[in-house]
């Protein structure tokens, strides 16, 4: 019976520290600034840990937050920021659903003196929009491609070889820079003839895949492989992000590559998920492109800090991201590529990721 009541007491106490803790961290300091972070999913691992850099610096700093996802549902997103406006934040961090969605929302904002920063990806059609910070996206492209090239040995003529190509969502700019960037390495060798894409399906709006999905990937893969390669075999396969990676993966098991004599195509992807880092290692997925959220979320809270405190803030590129109505100044991160001989350099070194985690010997 005592233990009992200790064990109660021990825990209320337990119960009081923490919700003492939560308010604190999630309180912060009013007098410093109120920022609202509005996400786009928690279905992906990388939005996820966007989120909570953002949240962490931000408050350690002494900055109330409020972070918000929206599960893909552009409704959802609309909501959530009408509801930071009228909670009254200084500044809006937004990595949108649909980049051309958010004209008036982000007006309401401007009429009511808040300013807004696009994370990761542009928000187009509208002059309130502060800065953007995000990475190199024609780069990723590049980097993805010349993995390819590399791999093939096109530079040396090999080939032909077969590529199909998947492009990611439409009502996302950065799907655009990514495929733009991939073509200016690939479209060469598919019009030599070295690389055929036998499904013939190239420009963005035959290979996009609405929202990311890895489903919709693996379906459009079961497809292509059911009408062009009976009697044909796969040699690499443009992926944009990991989670369609995975799709693709799987569609391609099912018709049984991955075995000893028909080993699975070169199959990029991008964010490092550790999903796909444990395939990389396992040998499935080929590579993918780092983009260290953490330095995306520290880029974000400069922006914001600088806004707040009424400065100019540091920016790397004032030409290529043009909304449709101004080109949003910008600060570009550098991706970086990794296959299975660079996970540990480029993410245990890093502490990305611990050595456990992936599940390295
Ligand atoms: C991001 C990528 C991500 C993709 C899917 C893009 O806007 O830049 O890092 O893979 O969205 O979430």
């Amino acid at each position: 019976m005592r233990r009992g009541w200790l064990a109660l007491w021990s825990a209320v106490l337990l119960m009081a520290l923490t919700a003492c803790n939560l308010a604190e961290s999630s309180a912060g300091d009013k007098d410093k600034g109120y920022v609202g972070l509005a996400m786009p999913t928690k279905s992906s691992e990388r939005w996820v840990a966007d989120g909570k850099n953002m949240e962490r610096l931000f408050q350690e700093k002494g900055y109330k937050t409020d972070l918000q996802f929206a599960e893909d549902v552009v409704e959802n997103q609309i909501s959530q920021i009408e509801n930071m406006i009228t909670k009254g934040v200084d500044v809006i961090v937004i990595a949108s659903i649909d980049g051309n969605t958010l004209t008036d929302v982000i007006k309401k904002a401007h009429d009511q003196g808040i300013r807004v920063i696009a994370y990761d990806r542009l928000i187009r059609n509208t002059e309130h929009l502060s800065y953007y910070a995000t990475f190199d996206n024609f780069q990723v492209g590049v980097q993805q491609a010349s993995y390819i090239e590399e791999k093939l040995g096109l530079k040396e003529g090999k080939g032909p070889f077969n590529i199909e190509l998947f492009g990611g969502s439409p009502d996302d700019n950065n799907a655009y820079f990514f495929y733009d960037g991939a073509m200016s390495v690939l479209k060469p060798y598919i019009d030599s003839g070295q690389l055929v894409v036998r499904s013939k399906q190239t420009t963005m709006a035959q290979i996009a895949t609405l929202r990311w999905d890895g489903a919709l990937a693996q379906a459009r893969m079961d497809n292509l492989i059911s009408a062009n390669y009976s009697n044909a075999n796969l040699d690499a396969v443009l992926s944009p992000y990991d989670g369609i990676s995975i799709g693709i993966i799987s569609s391609l098991k099912g018709v049984g590559y991955g075995s000893a004599n028909k080993p699975l195509p070169i199959i990029t992807g991008q964010d490092a998920e550790l999903a796909s880092v444990k395939s990389i290692v396992a040998g499935e997925q080929t590579m993918t492109i780092f983009k260290d959220t953490r330095k995306l979320a520290e880029k974000a809270v400069d922006m914001a800090e600088s806004i707040i405190n009424g400065q100019e803030a540091e920016v790397n590129d004032t030409e290529t991201y043009d909304n449709g109505v101004k080109v949003v100044p910008a600060y570009l991160l550098p991706p970086v590529p990794v296959d299975a001989s660079a996970v540990e350099k480029e993410l245990v070194e890093t502490g990305y990721y611990t050595r456990e985690e992936i599940g390295l010997k």
